[in-house]
């Protein structure tokens, strides 16, 4: 292994997932829902599998029709119009689309600013590509609901003059944080003023709950041009195996991430594109259950872990809760995490993984609750026993 990817071992999500597989423990850590998505969007699959639609390589853009669908949602949801032709692109999931971006973005030695702690395969990414990583830490706050913030002068300060891009992640995994207008108005000026890239990995765009409202960054003055914006499929329509994503951008910036695209998988997922473009058109009754469902379910596992003596960090968006060990007499969340498939029979996920500043992310451990709530029951009884 080279020195570029030595440090990353295995991911924290396969090692968990086999940890929960070989204890037979409910699998609160890697994201993925126990629930299939919508059985009409399953069938668009199997049709066009039988239809012999994508079954031989699609176009390297995508189909025409999840381009288009992709334009549209964007336009009906938050009045954003890509031209589905010259900016729109279909990847192998949101990794691909990440990968794709840092890679075609990057010169060896550039800068990126990340928010930590940050989704794993950012750090990869950005070391494949041959770029330096600049995390800017999002602090915790205890005050009336904990939450965790981004500070915008830490932000400013971690700008130089080698840094090219900002990479952001908005509802954010593992936090829970939806970044606020002022947040990402703050952000946005600031790209503009320093003349930076932004990547920026919605991918939880349909998962914010109570009042929090997702806004796209690319939709902030002087953003629409400098802005790589994420989705995925996998997310929004409950298909993580299925691999689906897109990227919208300006003509240029999407010419320069297909660049990178045509040489990691030219295409792939071709019968589902077909069944994702059909999901994309769904009625917003789709999207408003699907986030009612979710919200129900954070409610539950974020009362329970509460209840079981976590501090709990509310999420505003994504499947995660983030909570802090601390009050249960824990410190260190790699070695909670390691323990608790055979003190309770649960797994879940140390954030520390997602930092740099190993000791800044020490104390939190995350969840999903993108589970069956009979599931999130049982997990919350047996963590209840910790105590
Ligand atoms: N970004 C974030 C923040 C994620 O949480 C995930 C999925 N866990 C991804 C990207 C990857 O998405 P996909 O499965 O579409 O590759
Ligand atoms: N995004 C998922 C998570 O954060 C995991 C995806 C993966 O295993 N790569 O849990």
């Amino acid at each position: 292994l080279n020195r570029r990817l030595a440090e990353f071992g295995t991911t924290i999500f396969a090692e968990m997932s086999a940890l929960a597989m070989s204890t037979g423990s409910i699998n609160l850590g890697q994201g993925f829902p126990d629930t299939d998505g919508p059985e009409e969007i399953r069938e668009a699959a199997v049709r066009a599998l039988r239809e012999g639609r994508g079954n031989q390589y699609p176009p390297g853009p995508g189909i025409p029709e999840l381009r288009t669908a992709v334009a549209a949602h964007h336009r009906r949801r938050y009045g954003l119009s890509y031209d589905p032709d010259t900016e729109v692109l279909v990847t192998a999931g949101a990794t691909e689309a990440i990968a794709a971006s840092l890679l075609a973005l990057l010169e060896p030695g550039d800068e990126v600013i990340a928010l930590e702690p940050y989704y794993d395969s950012y750090a990869a990414c950005i070391a494949m590509a041959g770029g330096r990583r600049v995390p800017v830490t999002l602090r915790p706050h205890h005050e009336d609901t904990a939450r965790f913030r981004l500070d915008l002068d830490e932000l400013r300060d971690a700008v130089t003059d080698r840094t090219r891009l900002l990479l952001v992640n908005t509802p954010h995994n593992p936090t829970g944080t939806v970044l606020t207008r002022e947040e990402l108005r703050a952000i946005a000026d600031l790209a503009v003023e320093r003349d930076l890239l932004v990547v920026t990995d919605e991918v939880y765009e349909h998962l914010v709950f109570d009042d929090a409202e997702h806004l796209p960054l690319a939709s902030f003055p002087g953003m629409r041009e400098r802005t790589v914006t994420i989705g995925s499929a996998g997310k929004t329509f409950s298909f993580t195996g299925w691999k689906v994503g897109w990227v919208t951008a300006a003509p240029g910036l999407v010419t320069a991430v297909r660049s990178a695209k045509q040489f990691l998988t030219y295409v792939a997922s071709g019968p589902f594109q077909y069944a994702v473009a059909e999901a994309l058109a769904l009625p917003d009754t789709y999207f408003a259950a699907f986030r009612a469902d979710m919200q129900a379910k954070r409610d539950l596992l974020a009362s329970g872990l509460a209840q079981a003596g976590f501090e709990v960090f509310r999420p505003a968006g994504t499947y995660f809760v983030t909570t802090d060990i601390r009050p249960l007499g824990e410190t260190d969340g790699f070695a909670f995490c390691r323990a608790l498939p055979e003190r309770a029979g649960v797994v879940a996920i140390p954030n520390a993984v997602f930092y740099d500043h190993r000791e800044a992310g020490a104390p939190f451990v995350r969840f999903a609750f993108c589970k069956r709530a009979e599931v999130l029951e049982e997990a919350v009884q047996r963590l209840k026993a910790l105590a």
